[in-house]
């Protein structure tokens, strides 16, 4: 613990951690290492984990980096939280994030960007990137982030770390702030697989609290991971050829495809129809169900209140105008338009039975392959206040969109770097609820 704090003190300048609880991490350490001797600690003992700032834990600030929840402290512990304090993980801090969740680059945070530890200049990715820099400048041994298209994935990418999202409803979401409730699944940042492994094994099952948690059985993951001899693996014609995707990336993925032909995979390019429609589809449903969502943060239940108002509806449209950043305000009114009653068939609908048609085409390649290779960004770390414009950021999650909308696991591994020294990302998608075989073959990868 004493290590890791000295590695936040000294990296400020990152702005990876919005809050660190010294004070309870070092207690708890204490408390931990008598468990150890006593020979009754957990599974997770000595780990030392941030967590986003969208993780509820009783007692402590949660903002979702949001001035619109100000002041707010949970009163509950969300269950992947708590399932890692009971295995004895030491919660070091709270880290930085787009605001709620909603962004590729945490510039969208009420408190500023956290930076890549790469090149301070340049994003870390987002929403989890206070998370991914954390890990990336051994500020912490793991993070614990939320994906709803990308969010995991992306940041891990551009931090040169493993981020893994699972199949949709692996983890439970309770104490997770909504954003997109279809889309939304917590995932761990780490340095190496085994401790996605352990750190999924530890957080996943069924949930009283959350009826949508699986009630599959949960296996030892982190027993599991040596990779078959041989697997028959899928790569996207449309994703290699992309004409946006960077060169060096490109190289990094098909170096990578050889490389597995060597070891004796299958190795085959497949046809997905559906490339172009992706990134539609995500962002009409995700804001869809984030314009819901945020209906709650209304200036009188939680955080932020405006100051000024002066009466019941000048609190409510004060307190949303003032509280929410411009990103969370675009998504509402275009959650909102979509939903309209004229509008709804035209977009939401529609949008439905697209995400239908991209789930039923991917759970197919995912039969008939056991992987899916792609790569997880088009670019590698782009400058801060590069992507003014909001659909230039959003294009940028064309390749993460894809498991999100499918709902099938999906995990990024770093697989080196670019000419300008910094990390290229790739990512596997594996068929629902196969995190195992998944794991597995990711340490293939690194
Ligand atoms: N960049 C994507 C978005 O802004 C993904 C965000 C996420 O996964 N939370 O919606």
């Amino acid at each position: 613990v004493e290590y890791y704090l000295g590695n936040i003190e000294r990296q400020q300048h990152l702005n990876a951690f919005l809050e660190v609880w010294a004070d309870e991490a070092l207690a708890q350490a204490d408390a931990v290492d008598a468990r150890l001797a006593a020979g009754t600690a957990g599974p997770l003992a000595g780990m030392v984990i941030g967590i986003k700032d969208v993780l509820a834990y009783a007692g402590h600030s949660l903002q979702s980096s949001s001035l619109m929840l100000d002041g707010f402290k949970s009163l509950f512990t969300g269950t992947a939280v708590q399932r890692l304090l009971d295995a004895d993980a030491i919660l070091i801090g709270r880290q930085n994030c787009d605001e709620f969740a909603m962004g590729g680059s945490n510039e969208t945070s009420y408190f500023g960007p956290a930076r890549n530890a790469a090149d301070p200049d340049r994003v870390p990715g987002g929403s989890s990137g206070g998370s991914a820099v954390a890990v990336q400048a051994d500020m912490c041994l793991a993070s614990i982030g939320s994906d709803t298209g990308g969010s995991v994935r992306q940041p891990a990418a551009f931090c040169g770390v493993i981020g893994f999202k699972p199949t949709y409803s692996r983890i439970s979401r309770y104490g997770l702030v909504a954003f997109a409730s279809s889309f939304d699944q917590i995932g761990p940042i780490t340095r190496s697989v085994s401790d996605a492994a352990l750190l999924l094994e530890i957080m996943a099952g069924p949930d009283g609290m959350d009826s949508t948690a699986s009630q599959r059985e949960v296996p030892a993951y982190s027993q599991q991971l040596t990779p078959a001899p041989h697997y028959r693996i899928g790569y996207i014609t449309d994703a290699v050829d992309n004409e946006g995707l960077n060169p060096e990336i490109k190289a990094a993925l098909e170096n990578q495809l050889d490389l597995l032909r060597g070891q004796g995979h299958v190795v085959e390019a497949v046809d997905f129809p559906y490339l172009n429609f992706m990134i539609p589809t995500y962002y009409i449903l995700t804001t869809a169900e984030a314009s819901s969502n945020l209906g709650r943060f209304d200036g009188v239940k939680y955080g932020y209140r405006a100051p000024d108002a002066t009466d019941l509806e000048s609190l409510y449209k004060k307190s949303r105008a003032q509280g929410f950043g411009a990103e969370v305000q675009r998504r509402i009114l275009l959650g909102t338009f979509v939903l309209s009653a004229n509008y709804y068939d035209a977009y939401y609908t529609k949008a439905q039975r697209v995400r239908r048609l991209i789930k039923d085409k991917t759970d197919e390649l995912l039969r008939q392959y056991d992987f899916l290779v792609l790569p997880t960004t088009p670019t590698t770390a782009f400058k801060i206040g590069e992507k003014q414009d909001p659909v230039s950021m959003y294009l940028a999650d064309i390749f993460t969109v894809q498991a999100s909308l499918a709902g099938v696991p999906a995990i990024s591994v770093p697989v080196g770097e670019d000419a300008a020294g910094l990390p290229i990302g790739l990512q596997v998608m594996a068929g629902a609820f196969r995190e195992a075989e998944l794991l597995a073959f990711a340490s293939l990868l690194t």
